[in-house]
């Protein structure tokens, strides 16, 4: 078995919060160990709660066309979420509930060791820029501790907002240049917000 797979087995056991109690199936996430780029959106929903694997509803379908523009599938890529376990009627995440989750996706980050993570949505941005706005330093890329982080929109809100779908799909299709200069990249100085730094 592997690290991950050990990992995905004591998420299934986990009681650390209250969501366990609500659960059909903890989401670990799944894809490749080596994978570079590595996706985290907020929680598991209703599908993904009921499957036990990250984004398989509507957000996940839209996520799967846009990975099918940079010429990837899902297979290509890990997939995770913040928390692993689903909000009751799909509300935010709360702090603590994200804090007591936090060491699975740290280890999870530890073990992939991608080029690139793609935050989808505020939570997942939150973990790397705590003052960021998303509106503001979505498709940034920005080094830290030899990671590349790069913010996006989370998919949901491109189907809710239809006039951001054109800025999601942007957004992505620069991913592919993101990761051919992501080993130049110097180490980020600035908090994203404090100094509008377009690498691309
Ligand atoms: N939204 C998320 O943030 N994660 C999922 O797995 C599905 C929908």
């Amino acid at each position: 078995m592997s690290e991950l797979e050990r990992l995905a087995e004591e998420v299934a056991q986990c009681t650390k919060c209250l969501l366990h109690r609500g659960r059909t199936h903890a989401v670990p996430g799944e894809g490749p160990d080596g994978a570079t780029i590595m996706f985290v959106g907020e929680a598991p929903g209703f599908h993904e709660d009921q499957q036990g694997r990250p984004f398989v509803g509507a957000a996940g379908q839209f996520l799967e066309e846009l990975l099918a523009s940079i010429g990837l599938t899902r297979g290509d890529v890990y997939i995770t979420n913040v928390i692993k376990c689903r909000p009751p009627g799909n509300r935010d995440p709360l702090p603590d509930e994200i804090r007591s989750c936090a060491p699975f996706l740290d280890r999870q980050i530890e073990m992939i060791e991608p080029t690139i993570l793609v935050t989808l949505g505020r939570f997942s941005m939150a973990r790397a820029f705590p003052n960021g706005r998303i509106s503001r330093i979505h498709g940034e890329a920005r080094k830290i501790g030899g990671i590349v982080y790069y913010p996006m929109y989370h998919p949901a809100a491109a189907l809710h907002r239809p006039s951001l779908r054109s800025t999601v799909e942007e957004d992505m299709r620069r991913i592919p240049l993101v990761m051919e200069r992501a080993a130049q990249m110097g180490e980020s100085q600035a908090p994203p917000q404090a100094e509008q730094l377009r690498l691309l």
